[in-house]
C-alpha cells in the first residue's frame, strides 16, 4: 500500500497527519508531496493555508474537475529541516474527468520554491517547465504496480 504522494507508506502514517494539521512538515518535500495528497483528496483548505501569496486563494478557486493520478519527484535542493528555503521539482499526472478527455492524461512539470516562515514551511511559487518522457518499462506514475506501458501509456 503506498500514500497518495506515492511513498511505499500508507497514508495515515504519511500525508495525513499533515493534511489534518496535527503535524507541520519538517521539509519541503514533505510539504510538496502533501499538498499534493491535498490537491487528489480535494482537501483545499490544506492548499490554502500552506500557500503563501498576497492574492489568498479560497478553496472554491479550485477546479474539481481535475482528477489526480500520480506524482515523481525527480529532484530536491535543500528544503531540509535546518534550511529556510527549498526547491522540490517533481512532475504530476492529472486527467480531466469532463467526458471529451477521458482515457487522456496531462502531466505538470514543476520547480517549486518552499520557504519557512515561524517554523512552518510554505509554498511560494513554481516554474513551469517542458514535459518529461515516459519509460515504457518503467513502473506506472499511478502506483498500479504495473509498468507504464500496460497501464496509462496502452
Ligand atoms: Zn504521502
Ligand atoms: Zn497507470
Amino acid at each position: 500500500m503506498r500514500c497518495y504522494c506515492g511513498l511505499p507508506t500508507i497514508f495515515k502514517q504519511c500525508c495525513e497527519k499533515f493534511i489534518n494539521q496535527s503535524k507541520i512538515p519538517e521539509t519541503a518535500e514533505q510539504l510538496m508531496r502533501s499538498r499534493f495528497t491535498a490537491f487528489k483528496l480535494q482537501r483545499f483548505q490544506y492548499l490554502v493555508d500552506t500557500y503563501q501569496t498576497k492574492l489568498p486563494l479560497k478553496t472554491s478557486d479550485f477546479d474539481t474537475s481535475i482528477q489526480w493520478l500520480g506524482l515523481k519527484v525527480i529532484a530536491i535542493d535543500r528544503g531540509e529541516k535546518s534550511d529556510s528555503q527549498g526547491f522540490v521539482e517533481f512532475v504530476a499526472f492529472y486527467q480531466s474527468v469532463k467526458p471529451e478527455h477521458l482515457g487522456k492524461f496531462e502531466q505538470l512539470h514543476e520547480k517549486s520554491y518552499f520557504e519557512k516562515i515561524d517554523d512552518k514551511w510554505f509554498y511560494i511559487n513554481g516554474a513551469p517547465l517542458v514535459k518529461i518522457k515516459l519509460v515504457r518499462n518503467e513502473p506506472c506514475f499511478c502506483n498500479s504496480g504495473k509498468k507504464y506501458k500496460k497501464c496509462h501509456g496502452v
